[in-house]
Parts: C-alpha cells; sequence; structure tokens
C-alpha cells in the first residue's frame, strides 16, 4: 500500500474551512483534514485483474434479461458481455 498526502478540497487546502454559517471574517478548523490543509490517502497498485472464485459467466450489469452474457474464462480474455 501506498499512502499520498492529498490537497483538502473541503478548504481548499488552507485548514480553514469558510461556510454558511461562519460569521464574516471568520473561519474553522476543516473536520475533514483537523486543520493541515490536506489528508492522508491510502491505495493498493492495480497490477493485474485478480481471479474471482466461483464465477462462471459475466453479464452486464443492470440487464434484465440476462441472456447475452458471455464465459467467464472469455471475459479473462478480454471480451466483455
Ligand atoms: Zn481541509
Amino acid at each position: 500500500m501506498i499512502t499520498l498526502k492529498a490537497f483538502c478540497h473541503e478548504c481548499r487546502g488552507t485548514g480553514v474551512f469558510v461556510g454558511v454559517c461562519e460569521p464574516k471574517g471568520t473561519g474553522v478548523v476543516c473536520l475533514i483534514c483537523g486543520g493541515h490543509g490536506c489528508k492522508a490517502v491510502t491505495y493498493t497498485p492495480f497490477k493485474k485483474r485478480a481471479l474471482r472464485r466461483g464465477v462462471t459467466r459475466v453479464y452486464l450489469s443492470g440487464r434484465v434479461d440476462r441472456t447475452d452474457g458471455i464465459s467467464y474464462a472469455a471475459f479473462q480474455r478480454g471480451r466483455r458481455p
């Protein structure tokens, strides 16, 4: 896993949040980043598609008819339903 510091969009990287409830000229410590202006983002780099055990057919999501599926082996070779 890799951890990066990411810009906090909620406070625009300032650490101070100014919303509609703050009186003019005031701000509050950003709850999202704790006032740091950034937040830690942890992710795992993608290397290759993993095997999904127990699946034999693959369909497009949200299709009602379920008639246009393909074999999982074909999906692994790069085909799409
Ligand atoms: Zn912030």
